[in-house]
C-alpha cells in the first residue's frame, strides 16, 4: 500500500504533471494480478476515460481517505492505492501493468500492483461506488483536524492491552498511516512497537501524539521515503531511521544496534535503548 505521505508527493506530481493531459484510451487489467481490485468490469475503464482531461489530484482528502491517491478526470475519479508512474513520450513503459492511461501527446500513467492494490474507477457523484471507503472523510494526520483531542478520542476507543504498533498501523484507525510509517514515528516519540497502551504515561501519549504529526509531514516535506519511488521513479529524499534500508547500520542517536522483529503482520524495527519496552 502507499502510504500518507508518499499520497501526498504523488498527487502534487500529478497536478504538476498531468493536468491539462487528455486520455486518448485506458488499458485496466492488462496483466491480470489476483490482488488487484476494480470497481465494476476493467473492460469498462476504457470507455469510461477516453476523451477525458486529467484536472485535479488528491492524497486521499477530496473524496475517499488517507493511503489514496485521487485522480479527478473531469466528472470521473479515479481512486488508486498502487504506486503511479508517469513515462515521457517514447518511454519504455512497464513490463507489466494493471492499469495504463495514454495521453494524446504519446505520454503514458501506468499503475503496476505490489503485494496488492486497488484502482477504482467511478463518476465522482457516484456515492455506491466510492461505498467502498467505509473510512471516508476520517481526518488526515496532516491535517488540522487531526488534532490532540480527536487523537484522544482515537486512545480511549482503543483497547488498553493493545500495542502502540496496533494502536497506529491497524485496523484503519488511521487511514494510510501503515507499518512503513510507523517504525520512524515511534522511534522519534521513543516508544518501543510492542509498548501496551496502558502503560503509557500522559506525557508518552503526548509524544506519540506530536510525532505522528511531525514525523509525518518531514516525509512529505522531503518527497517521501527512500524507501518508496515517486511518480518519476525517484526514491524519496526523507531518510528513514528505521528501515531496511537502515538495518545495518548502528542507531543515529544512541550508537547500538536495530533490531527487526515479526510483528502483527509485517516487520518492526527498533532500537531497544532508544525504545524501552
Ligand atoms: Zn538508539
Amino acid at each position: 500500500m502507499i502510504e500518507i505521505p508518499e499520497t501526498y508527493v504523488l498527487s502534487e506530481q500529478i497536478k504538476q504533471t498531468l493536468t491539462g493531459k487528455t486520455i486518448r484510451r485506458a488499458v485496466a487489467n492488462a496483466h491480470p494480478h489476483a490482488f488487484a481490485w476494480y470497481s465494476g468490469d476493467p473492460v469498462a475503464y476504457d470507455a469510461m476515460l477516453s476523451g477525458k482531461k486529467i484536472t485535479d489530484s488528491n492524497p486521499g482528502t477530496g473524496y475517499t481517505c488517507g493511503g489514496n491517491t485521487e485522480i479527478i478526470c473531469e466528472d470521473m475519479l479515479l481512486v488508486i492505492s498502487t504506486p503511479i508512474k508517469y513515462h515521457a513520450p517514447e518511454k519504455k513503459l512497464p513490463a507489466k501493468h494493471q492499469l495504463l492511461l495514454e495521453f494524446e501527446d504519446d505520454s503514458h500513467m501506468s499503475c503496476t500492483v505490489q503485494m496488492w492494490g486497488s484502482m477504482f474507477c467511478a463518476p465522482v457523484t457516484d456515492k455506491t461506488a466510492l461505498g467502498h471507503f467505509t473510512n471516508t472523510h476520517l481526518p488526515d494526520p496532516l491535517t488540522d483536524a487531526f488534532d490532540e483531542k480527536y487523537f484522544d478520542a482515537l486512545w480511549e476507543n482503543t483497547k488498553p492491552s493493545y500495542s502502540a504498533k496496533a494502536f497506529l498501523a491497524t485496523e484503519q484507525r488511521i487511514p494510510g498511516l501503515g507499518n512503513g510509517v510507523a517504525q520512524d514515528i515511534l522511534f522519534n516519540a521513543r516508544i518501543h512497537p510492542k509498548r501496551k497502551l496502558e502503560t503509557m504515561r500522559e506525557n508518552e501519549k503526548e509524544q506519540l501524539f506530536n510525532s505522528v504529526k511531525t514525523t509525518l509531514k518531514e516525509m512529505k516535506d522531503l518527497g517521501g521515503r527512500d524507501t518508496e519511488k515517486d511518480l518519476f521513479n525517484n526514491s524519496g529524499g526523507y531518510r528513514t531511521i528505521l528501515s531496511k534500508i537502515t538495518l545495518p547500520h548502528p542507531c543515529r542517536v544512541c550508537g547500538g544496534g536495530i533490531i527487526r522483529q515479526a510483528f502483527l503482520g509485517g516487520n518492526i524495527y527498533f532500537c531497544p535503548t532508544c525504545q524501552m519496552l
